[in-house]
């Protein structure tokens, strides 16, 4: 399952392809849309974001377009007006002269202005987003404050998209070992230098994910590294004990015994 920072990825590969060109064509495979192509063709993408698991692809003249692709909708990358064989069904085609965006298989499609997409029930429920520049650590704070949240456990708490949205379960880990707290805890019993540093944890592991997971450390190894997930019995980065794993709300955890006692 990808996490906000693959799938931040994944739209910046999309924009990239498709650039800033005019629509050429345009292809909405869907009833409710059947009719809106038109409204695109000669306007240009400003932007391809995704909000939560959802993406945002905004055109010069004011409209966006929602896409979520749940379990199966997925975007392909292909040349100008070419619809490669596959036995996935079209939703969307979007062609400028770069290049041709697809969409197959998503059914919750739909273009909407400004207004609409505030009110949207699945973008109205997302907490900011942790790859938003705009979300500081302080917002953050603020958030654990409050009591829809402050007596989960961070275990829960941190995979929840109402809370923060754009962390998943590697990134759940990697934020709890870095701010040193055990999955048990609730916002409601750290103190503030705990809450402090939660709150810079749960921005800077996604943002530094998104600049660098993949690429070599360079000098000072300032890469995104897995310190805890996925290292199962392997001495603990800061202090040697094996790491442990668990199981919270069904999907594995990685711990230190020692450096987040
Ligand atoms: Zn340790």
């Amino acid at each position: 399952m990808p996490e906000g920072p693959e799938i931040r990825r994944a739209a910046d590969q999309l924009a990239a392809a498709i650039g800033h060109g005019p629509l050429r064509h345009v292809e909405f495979h869907l009833p409710a849309l059947a009719r809106r192509a038109g409204d695109l063709v000669g306007r240009r993408i400003l932007s391809i974001v995704p909000r939560g698991k959802a993406l945002l692809t905004r055109f010069d003249h004011g409209l966006t377009l929602y896409t979520h692709n749940q379990l199966y909708g997925v975007w392909k990358v292909a040349r100008p007006g070419e619809r490669p064989e596959t036995t996935r069904t079209l939703r969307v085609a979007l062609d400028t002269d770069a290049a041709a965006l697809l969409l197959y298989s998503a059914s919750d499609v739909a273009l909407l202005d400004d207004a609409a997409l505030a009110r949207h029930p699945f973008l109205a429920k997302l907490g900011p987003d942790v790859l938003d520049d705009t979300t500081t650590a302080v917002d953050v704070e603020a958030r654990l404050a409050t009591p829809a949240f402050h007596r989960r456990r961070l275990g829960a708490l941190l995979l929840d998209q109402g809370f923060l949205a754009g962390l998943g379960n590697y990134l759940r880990s990697e934020i709890l070992f870095d701010a040193g707290l055990q999955p048990e805890r609730r916002p409601c019993d750290l103190d503030d230098a705990e809450r402090r540093r939660l709150a810079e944890a749960c921005l800077a592991l996604p943002r530094s994910s998104y600049r660098t997971r993949g690429r070599r450390g360079g000098r000072y190894g300032t890469a995104f590294r897995f310190r805890v997930f996925g290292r199962e019995g392997e001495p603990c980065v800061a202090c040697g004990m094996p790491i442990e794993r668990r199981e919270i709300g069904t999907r594995r955890l990685y711990a230190c015994p020692r450096c987040q006692a």
